[in-house]
């Protein structure tokens, strides 16, 4: 028997699928705020160290709505772009809340950020001396590339030996004369290995190194571990969770040595982005043909990748349901089909070689796990509107959180 996620975490509330594409239209985002709240605390409660800091890294998911919630479960973010400070400004953070993890930026973004008192990481020595340049004598933080990596995709791993992505120890005695040189104060060190790890292994790699990268540097104020918490996307054949529990036993013991030996309470942070948002949020959106072509069933749907690139991008599964008239059709006849959007791409596909019940045209089709590096990734490709979003509140209703493009929004910038 298969597990439907939407029915063991009564996902839409008081409202379903039906109801909410005919309120609000198709194809749309919908959001569980209990769903979010929880995986807010759970990482919350990840380690026993005291000095724990969680920041959301909003490029996963930044609805404004889903920003605020975050807020109030008491994490804070990272951002990587003035747009993204600018939006959390907007909700609500504060420049302390803020970590800004900057990759090739240039002198007019560095100084929006320093301006606000937000603390930067800087990812390369050339970086570095552009910020004591802008603000000598002030405090900034070095992300360091490890030398071990992890993820699903070579797109996402972000540390070893084959990526863009932070500074190689050997250039610990460079970056010392620099932050010497421009009397700068280095308060924390970073690095982020990559995206989606489902055993915790590598990570706690990863935190030994960045560890003894640390220990190289006097009167650190924080050590920030990286994201990169999976979340299983194939729950309907039983994959089994991260086991936060087990990882967070082990870090906290890492942890609380290793401070133990430096002789300073330094904060610890993380900085999940997918793990915070991915399974709070289904992508919903309707069937509008079924046809054979060459062995393979095509079921056409209007999901397509201007609204979500994961599967496209990545080649990545994410678990679908059918609805039929208010219900969700469980097992059934099951037959192979191949999920398209309405893309003019012959890569626009949802789900290759998929078993699925017997789809018909005006089914609705879910597509599970979809809060994070969905909509944030969303296009207006094909001059198609990027979805509307609604969140299902905790009492069960359902408000929408942002509407659809229109026409207007697709010509606005025109002169
Ligand atoms: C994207 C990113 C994250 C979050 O990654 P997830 O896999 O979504 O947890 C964290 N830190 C940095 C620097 C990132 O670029």
């Amino acid at each position: 028997m298969k597990n439907y996620f939407t029915e063991q975490t009564n996902f839409y509330g008081s409202t379903s699928p039906d109801k909410l594409i005919s309120d609000f239209g198709s194809p749309l985002y919908v959001y569980n705020e209990a769903i979010l709240r929880q995986r807010c605390r759970e990482v919350k409660g990840l380690v026993s160290y005291p000095n724990f800091k969680v920041n959301y890294s909003i490029k996963a998911n930044s609805n404004l709505e889903l920003l605020k919630i975050v807020l109030d479960e008491g994490l804070c973010v990272d951002a990587m772009s003035p747009g993204e400070i600018h939006v959390l400004m907007a909700a609500g953070f504060k420049p302390e809340d803020i970590f800004y993890v900057g990759n090739n930026v240039s002198e007019e973004e560095m100084r929006f950020v320093v301006y606000r008192g937000i603390t930067v990481s800087i990812d390369s020595v050339s970086q570095l001396r552009q910020f004591g340049k802008i603000n000598p004598g002030g405090r900034v933080a070095v992300r360091f590339n490890p030398g071990v990596g992890a993820g699903h995709h070579e797109k996402v791993i972000t540390a070893g030996k084959n990526t863009k992505f932070g500074v190689n120890t050997d250039y610990i005695s460079e970056i010392k004369s620099i932050l010497k040189e421009y009397s700068l104060k280095l308060v924390g060190i970073n690095q982020h290995i990559g995206s989606l790890f489902m055993q915790g292994e590598p990570y706690i790699q990863g935190v030994k190194s960045l560890l003894s990268v640390a220990e190289q540097f006097e009167d650190l104020e924080f050590i920030d571990l990286g994201g990169g918490f999976g979340v299983p996307y194939r729950k309907q054949d039983g994959q089994e969770r991260l086991e936060l529990k087990q990882l967070g036993e082990i870090l906290s013991t890492i942890l609380n040595d290793w401070v133990n030996k430096y002789g300073k309470e330094v904060a610890f942070k993380i900085e999940p982005g997918r793990y915070i948002t991915a399974e709070c949020g289904v992508l919903l959106g309707k069937v509008y043909s079924i046809k054979e072509n060459c062995g393979i069933t095509y079921v056409g749907t209007d999901l397509g990748f201007n609204a979500l690139i994961r599967p496209a991008m990545y080649d990545c599964h994410h678990d679908l349901e059918v609805y039929r008239n208010g219900s969700l059709i469980k097992g059934g006849e099951s037959q192979t089909v191949t999920v398209v959007g309405n893309i003019c791409e012959s890569g626009d596909i949802v789900a290759k070689d998929r078993g699925l019940p017997k789809v018909d045209e005006g089914d609705i089709l879910g597509i599970m796990d979809a809060g994070a590096y969905g909509y944030s990734m969303s296009s207006n490709y094909n001059n198609r509107l990027r979805p509307a979003e609604v969140l299902i509140k905790e009492d069960g209703n359902a408000v929408l959180i942002r509407r659809r493009d229109t026409f207007e929004d697709l010509m606005r910038n025109f002169l």
